[in-house]
């Protein structure tokens, strides 16, 4: 069955918490597998992540997962905060490396597999991790990344969640490389949805992730119709996630931006391709 999953961060002001509340509970309304939040590199806003992702889970009844980075923490803080978890009755954690600025202290593990191992030892945990499809701007290849995949899993991650991306081929062939090393675990991809196409420039730049020419074309075309930065990204967000669901893709993880709009849109836009997609079946 197709489905999605939602990533969040925790709010900081009472009002940004209020909107996260709320932001939840309207988007539970696609029932997600699970949602996710964040989780500050270095330990900032511990307590602001476990507050979120019991809240979240308590008020809308969705799995919820913590992200957990272990770079800039101790393993005796990160064994104390997954004792909290589980004891809160979070089953799920994303497991990653984190890149804090500025953090000189040593690394708790030699690498993200020995941490997922760590993680699995503590409580059963369902382990998600990250993974790139556009190679991690630090790997020194894709061989590299797919090898660091391949002992994540090794390690028990159950699946991967993927750097966002918007080139849809790009994600296709990493999945192929993927199997063909060895990688069997469900492998989500992840979606960002447009809110400022000049800030996801940036953000894509430092992530490697390709922004295609079609994209600026869309919004060098949208400004000459007058179509609002919105509308542009609706129709992009809606054709990324159609040709996903069309390639037998049966779970996207949105990266909401705590807001619902184009959340909504790209959970619509993949389910109702799904919903076409058993149609045409059934008629056939
Ligand atoms: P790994 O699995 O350890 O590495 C992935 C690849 O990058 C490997 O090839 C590895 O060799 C290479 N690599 C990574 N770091 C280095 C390095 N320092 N030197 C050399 N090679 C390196 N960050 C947060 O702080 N909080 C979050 O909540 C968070 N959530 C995320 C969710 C998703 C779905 C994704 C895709 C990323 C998220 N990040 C988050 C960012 C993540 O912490 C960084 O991308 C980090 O650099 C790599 O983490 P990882 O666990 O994928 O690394």
């Amino acid at each position: 069955m197709a489905h999605v999953s939602f990533e969040y961060f925790p709010g900081r002001s009472e009002k940004a918490k209020d909107q996260l509340e709320e932001t939840v509970l309207l988007l539970a309304e696609y029932q997600p597998e699970f949602q996710s939040v964040t989780y500050g590199a270095g330990g900032s806003d511990q307590q602001g992540s476990f507050d979120a992702v019991v809240s979240m889970q308590t008020s809308s009844g969705v799995p919820t997962a913590s992200h957990l980075t272990y770079t800039g923490s101790s393993k005796e803080e990160i064994q104390e905060f997954s004792n909290k978890l589980w004891e809160a009755g979070i089953k799920r954690i994303v497991a990653l490396r984190g890149d804090p600025r500025d953090c000189t202290k040593e690394l708790p593990f030699s690498d993200t597999p020995e941490f997922v191992a760590a993680l699995k030892k503590c409580h059963p945990f369902e382990i998600a991790v990250a993974c790139y499809p556009e190679i991690h701007p630090k790997a020194e290849s894709l061989d590299e990344d797919l090898a660091v995949l391949k002992a994540k899993q090794d390690a028990g991650a159950s699946i991967a969640i993927t750097q966002f991306f918007f080139d849809n081929s790009s994600f296709y062939k990493f999945v192929s490389q993927a199997r063909a090393s060895g990688i069997t675990i469900p492998i989500i991809p992840g979606i960002l949805p447009i809110y400022n196409f000049s800030k996801v420039c940036e953000m894509a730049k430092s992530c490697g992730t390709n922004v295609p020419e079609y994209i600026y074309e869309a919004y060098a075309n949208g400004a000459v119709c007058g179509s609002t930065e919105l509308e542009i990204a609706s129709e992009l967000l809606k054709s990324q996630v159609h040709d996903l669901a069309y390639a037998g893709y049966e779970s996207v993880h949105i990266y909401t931006l705590n807001r619902v709009p184009l959340a909504r849109v790209a959970s619509e836009a993949f389910l109702q391709a799904h919903q076409e997609l058993s149609h045409q079946l059934q008629v056939a």
